[in-house]
């Protein structure tokens, strides 16, 4: 067996960026980017009113009340071309150019128009209301930068800046296979002896939260050949997936029927649990990563090692370890040699301090309770029995980026 933290470095070492790709900004949320994104316009152009009123000359509102003369009018897009002058003013609204001349707004409730002429009823500084031109952001600024896994708030900017398309890191293309003979699909016909296969849609859903692309390559039986000629189909894509048949039994046959086929295999067996028979190698250029059956040991697995290989693919730094802590809500014994992932709900004392406790059955073939816990609740190998109170590492399984 080997440590969690050597597993998840030599797997990440086994991808690279993908290339990149243009997308539409409507295409865009969620990706990462693959350059950095320049302004390519200044914002705002010009200086503009911030609200709606009178562009004027402090001079002439130094003091209030005083009277101006009206000498044109500037909504948004289109500017007054003339110059305001000493004791004119000119009827203007938010967004719209400041003319030539004026270097104050004074905002529409402090004013009462008067036909041709308005009566400033509050004095009103230099600059007062006014955006000056690149308040936001200048043509040249680098906006966005690559490895950006883009927003609602960044597909804004980059609108602003005036980038209709986009550069960002193609999709990582996941092929997912699930393996055994009991496996029928949801709404099949149940037998007693099947069993409704669930880590093809986890683990299809788990890639689309990462920012991949799911392939299907549906459920293969527990037959070496069978079981070849549906890895086959993950031909081209940047890794397979498969669920179940990785550990001892005589019926676990990914590991022997895809070295037939030329799987070179890196590690086999983790010091974790759930998870211990993941098993990571290459099968004809396509890194494999062989996930244990137990639904719940198969999203331990994709949160621990898949979405840190997917973040490889996508440019991303990949995310270690726990990224939070809690305290323990109950005692827990000493632990043994293995990584423990426990499944936990999240509560929050009297003083609003997050509080950890994991369920009372943690079988790892139990989907609904992993369905229901809002974070793993990770124990180093030999961690000594502890309290509950203590502080512990956590990782919050919904509320982030990755809901999984
Ligand atoms: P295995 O790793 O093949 O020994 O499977 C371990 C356990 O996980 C067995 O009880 C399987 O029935 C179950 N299992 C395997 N694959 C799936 C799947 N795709 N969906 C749900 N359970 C599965
Ligand atoms: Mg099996």
């Amino acid at each position: 067996m080997i440590p969690v933290e050597e597993a998840r470095r030599r797997i990440c070492a086994a991808f690279h960026p993908l290339a990149s790709e243009q997308v539409t900004l409507d295409q865009a949320l969620g990706r990462v980017l693959a350059t950095d994104v320049v302004a390519r316009v200044t914002q705002p152009p010009v200086a503009v009113s911030a609200m709606d009123g009178y562009a004027v000359r402090a001079g002439d509102v130094a003091s209030a009340p005083v009277r101006l003369s009206i000498v044109g009018y500037a909504p948004a897009g289109r500017p007054y071309r003339g110059t305001v002058g000493d004791g004119q003013a000119v009827r203007i609204f938010t967004g719209a150019a400041v003319p030539a001349g004026a270097d104050s707004i004074v905002i529409q409730e402090n004013t009462e128009a008067e036909g041709d002429r308005v009566l400033i009823k509050q004095s009103s500084a230099t600059g007062r209301h006014i955006r000056p031109a690149g308040l936001d952001f200048a043509a040249g600024d680098i906006g966005l930068t690559t490895g950006r896994r883009l927003t609602a708030r960044d597909i804004g900017f980059a609108a602003a800046m005036s980038h209709p398309r986009l550069e960002v890191r193609r999709r990582p293309r996941v092929a997912i296979l699930a393996t055994g003979d009991e496996l029928i699909l949801p709404g099949e016909i149940a037998g007693d002896d099947r069993i409704v296969s669930s880590n093809g849609f986890s683990l299809a859903a788990f890639v689309i939260a990462c920012g991949g692309e799911p392939i299907n390559l549906g459920i293969a039986p527990d037959d070496a050949s069978a079981l070849k000629a549906m890895a086959a189909g993950a031909a081209g894509a940047d890794l397979l997936v498969t669920s179940g048949g990785a550990s001892v039994g005589d019926h676990d046959l990914v590991k022997s029927a895809l070295a037939e086929t030329g799987l070179e295999l890196d590690f086999w067996r983790i010091a974790m649990r759930p998870g211990k028979p993941l098993l990571f190698g290459r099968m004809g250029g396509v890194p494999l990563m062989g996930m244990p059956g137990n639904p719940v040991s198969t999203l331990v697995c994709a949160t621990v090692f898949l979405k840190p290989a997917m973040e490889v693919m996508l440019g991303l730094a990949p995310t270690a370890g726990p990224t939070a802590t809690a305290l323990l809500g109950r005692d827990l014994a000493q632990n043994d040699e293995r990584q423990d992932y426990l499944r936990a709900t999240l509560t929050h004392d009297p003083s609003g301090q997050p509080v950890a406790t994991p369920l009372s059955v943690q079988d790892s073939s139990m989907i609904s309770r992993l369905a229901l816990a809002d974070c793993l609740l990770i124990r180093q190998p030999y961690a000594p029995a502890a309290k509950a109170g203590t502080r512990v590492a956590i990782l919050p399984l919904s509320g982030g980026a990755l809901s999984i």
